[in-house]
C-alpha cells in the first residue's frame, strides 16, 4: 500500500505563523469507498485565507481542528475510482488539503482540461483567485470606462487579474505593491497605468500623483494603513470592494481606521465579498477568463515552492508578502 504524507495543524499561531504550528505525518493511503475517488495531488494552492483557518475565531467558515489535515485546494490525477463519472488518469480540482493523496466524493471534484493550459492555472487565474477578481470587480465595483481603479497587492493572484480586467474595461488602473520590482512588473507586464510602492514610505503623495482625478473604485486586498490612505482619496459615490485584509491576518491588535469619515462625506459604497457567494455563476466568469487567457489578454505569474515539506514555509512567506505571483506548492517532482 502506498504511503501518504500529509501536514496537519499542530497548534494555533499567536501572531505570525511559525513552522512549529505544523506537523508532517505519514500514514497508509486510504482506499476510495463507493462514490469516491483517490487523487494523487500534483499542485497545492497556498492562500492567505489559510491563516484564518488556523485560528478558532468565528469566521465565515469553521477553522481546522488541531491534528486535522490543513485545508487547501489541489489539482491532481485520479489513481483509483469508485465513482462512475471518473476514471484513473482524469485530471481534477479538489479540496483534499495539504497531502500527497486524498480521497474525495464525486461532488467534491471538478474535472479540468489540462491540455490547453497548465493544470496549476485552475488554482489561480482560472480558479478561486481569478473568480474573486472577476466578481469583485465586475459585479460589485462595476467600473465604468474612464474611471480610476486602485488595486492593492497589485501583482498577486487576485490583484493582477483585477488590474488587467480594469484596463480591458477602459479604466485607469493604478496598482499598489511592495517594492520597485513588483511595481515595475505591474506597469511593464500587467499594463497598469501606474504602480505605487507603498514601502517607499510616501503612499499618500505618490498615490495622489498617480490618481490626478481621484479614485472611483478601490479593490482592497490589504487593509490597514493602505486602505486608510486610499479611502481619503476616494471620489464622490466611489465603490470599495473589500476582498481581503492581509495586513491584519497575523496582527495581534486590530488596526484603528482613521478615514471612515470619507465613506460618509463621499457617499461611498463599501462592500465585503466572499467568492463562494457567486458559486452558481462560476461558469460564466470562467468562460470569460478562459477566453482572455487563451488570447493572452491576461498575463499570469506563479511563485512555486518545491515539495510538501516546504508548504509551511511557503505559507509563512506568503503572509509576509514574499511571494511574487500566485503561490503554489509543486507536490510531484
Ligand atoms: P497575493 O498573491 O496577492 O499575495 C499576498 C500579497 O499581499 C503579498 O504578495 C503582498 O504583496 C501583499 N501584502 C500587502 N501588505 C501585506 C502585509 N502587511 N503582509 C503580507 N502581505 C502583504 O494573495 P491573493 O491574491 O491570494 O490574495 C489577495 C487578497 O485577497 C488577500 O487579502 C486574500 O485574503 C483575499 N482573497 C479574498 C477572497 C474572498 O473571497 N474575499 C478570495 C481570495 C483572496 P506586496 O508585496 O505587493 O505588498
Amino acid at each position: 500500500m502506498t504511503t501518504n504524507k500529509r501536514i496537519v495543524l499542530a497548534s494555533r499561531p499567536q501572531g505570525a505563523v511559525q513552522p512549529e504550528n505544523f506537523r508532517i505525518e505519514e500514514a497508509p493511503t486510504s482506499r476510495p469507498g463507493e462514490g469516491e475517488v483517490l487523487v494523487r495531488n500534483e499542485w497545492l494552492s497556498l492562500d492567505p485565507y489559510m491563516r484564518g483557518r488556523m485560528s478558532d475565531a468565528k469566521s465565515y467558515v469553521k477553522g481546522v481542528d488541531i491534528g486535522e489535515v490543513m485545508v487547501g485546494q489541489t489539482v491532481g490525477e485520479v489513481v483509483e475510482s469508485a465513482h462512475p463519472g471518473f476514471k484513473p488518469g482524469d485530471k481534477v480540482l479538489t479540496s483534499t488539503g495539504w497531502q500527497q493523496y486524498g480521497v474525495a466524493r464525486g461532488k467534491e471534484l471538478r474535472m479540468i482540461d489540462a491540455s490547453r493550459v497548465p493544470a496549476s492555472y485552475y488554482l489561480g487565474i482560472l480558479g478561486m483567485p481569478g473568480l474573486t477578481a472577476w466578481f469583485g470587480l465586475f459585479e460589485l465595483a462595476k467600473p465604468k470606462a474612464g474611471e480610476t481603479v486602485v488595486v492593492s497587492a497589485a501583482t498577486g493572484a487576485v490583484g493582477s487579474v483585477v488590474g488587467q480586467l480594469a484596463k480591458a474595461k477602459g479604466c485607469r488602473a493604478v496598482g499598489i505593491a511592495g517594492g520597485p520590482e513588483k511595481c515595475d512588473y505591474a506597469v511593464r507586464e500587467l499594463g497598469y497605468d501606474a504602480c505605487v510602492d507603498y514601502k517607499a514610505g510616501q503612499l499618500h503623495d505618490d498615490l495622489k500623483a498617480a490618481c490626478p482625478k481621484g479614485i472611483d473604485v478601490n479593490f482592497e486586498n490589504v487593509g490597514g494603513g493602505v486602505l486608510d490612505t486610499v479611502l481619503r482619496q476616494m471620489n464622490l459615490f466611489g465603490r470599495v470592494t473589500v476582498c481581503g485584509l492581509i495586513a491584519e491576518y497575523n496582527a495581534t491588535e486590530t488596526y484603528g481606521y482613521k478615514a471612515l469619515r470619507s465613506i460618509l462625506v463621499n457617499r461611498l459604497r463599501v462592500q465585503g465579498m466572499i467568492v463562494f457567494d457567486w458559486a452558481e455563476r462560476y461558469g460564466e466568469a470562467l468562460a470569460d477568463l478562459g477566453a482572455r487567457v487563451a488570447t493572452r489578454q491576461l498575463k499570469y505569474r506563479e511563485s512555486i515552492v518545491e515539495g510538501l515539506d516546504n508548504a509551511p514555509q511557503g505559507l509563512i512567506d506568503l503572509l509576509a508578502g514574499k511571494n511574487f505571483g500566485k503561490q503554489l506548492v509543486r507536490l510531484q517532482p
